[in-house]
């Protein structure tokens, strides 16, 4: 596995392991063991792995941000048709007053859904002009409106809003299924029962890995090869 954090903070190649764990009441009632250094890629195959291997998938499937992404969220709706409780990058900063005041931050922006444009903190219009469409190394597509500011020429407050040259005026990237699945997390999450049984993850997930290390002084696999950790795993 490509490490996160090693020594040499440079991301060697080393032998190890990515483990997922599925609980409830601090049970372990799945486990997987996966290549992948980021939680955000073992969800998909993990669920996959679940619904073979182990049981029917519950209707709230919780996780925390670090494995809130469109692709996630998209398998969980769509294909799964469950609920994620799932928080993302940035969850907890939106909350916050400091995020909610910031001029440049684009959610603050005034959105004109009707015309299909933003105006920016100097008063201009940003206009909506195409469509890309970005192809991550998976195979998952993602769409992205490009919307363009109409001046921002002499702008006095350009060296806080872009770092595009000067001359060219400043382009918005928005992902609007990206941003309705936030909407949607963050409508879930407000929920009194589905708050409830999102707040409880912490409390729920955390102390079976606390058990497995500071009990079991279990902290890292001293074989190699993903069939002798799975058997490991098991006799844990
Ligand atoms: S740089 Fe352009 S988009 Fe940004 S505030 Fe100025 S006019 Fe608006």
């Amino acid at each position: 596995m490509r490490m996160k954090d090693d020594y040499m903070q440079n991301g060697q190649l080393k032998a190890g392991y990515n483990v997922q764990v599925a609980t409830e009441g601090q049970f372990t009632l799945a486990y997987g063991v996966f290549p992948n250094p980021t939680d955000m890629k073992t969800l998909i195959p993990f669920l996959d792995q679940i619904e073979k291997q182990y049981f029917d998938l519950p209707k709230y499937i919780v996780a925390d941000a670090g494995y809130g992404s469109e692709q996630n969220y998209d398998d969980i709706l769509t294909k799964r048709t469950r609920t994620p409780l799932i928080t993302y990058n940035y969850y907890i900063d939106e909350q916050k007053r400091k995020f909610k005041n910031a001029p440049f931050k684009i959610s603050n922006w005034v959105n004109d859904a009707e015309r299909d444009k933003y105006t920016c903190p100097n008063e201009k219009q940003l206009t909506f002009q195409y469509n890309i469409v970005r192809t991550d190394k998976s195979g998952f597509k993602r769409q992205f409106k490009i919307y363009e500011c109409e001046d921002c020429t002499g702008c006095p407050l350009r060296d806080l809003c872009t770092k595009a040259r000067e001359g060219t005026n400043r382009k918005l990237m928005i992902n609007e299924k990206w941003e309705q699945q936030k909407e949607y997390v963050r409508a879930k999450l407000s929920e009194e029962k589905t708050g409830a049984i999102y707040r409880k993850r912490k409390i729920d997930v955390e102390p079976v890995f606390g058990f497995l290390k500071a009990n079991l002084g279990f902290m890292q696999f001293s074989i190699r090869g993903k069939s002798k950790v799975d058997t490991i795993l098991v006799s844990h």
